[in-house]
């Protein structure tokens, strides 16, 4: 077992991460690169950068759709008056 991961494993776990949740070893390899490795922090900033971005795009869809499907409704019932 390696205590010090290298900057590529370092990378690779960091995107893992975003998909799924790491083990306690790997977060904890992680946190001691991240602390030492200005470059690594680099990554996994802009790596959560764009994983957030990719979610909050994903959340406004289903959200616009309901707000669309209440828009209708409410014109349906205002015709009906
Ligand atoms: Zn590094």
């Amino acid at each position: 077992m390696k205590l010090m991961p290298s900057c590529e494993e370092v990378s690779r776990l960091l995107s893992k991460a975003l998909d799924e949740p790491l083990g306690l070893l790997d977060r904890g390899m992680l946190q001691v690169h991240l602390s030492m490795c200005g470059s690594c922090r680099n990554v996994d900033a802009q790596l959560r950068e764009l994983h957030g971005m990719a979610q909050d795009l994903f959340a406004a869809g289903p959200a616009d759709d309901a707000h669309a499907h209440r828009a209708r409704a409410s014109h349906r019932s205002a015709r009906r008056e």
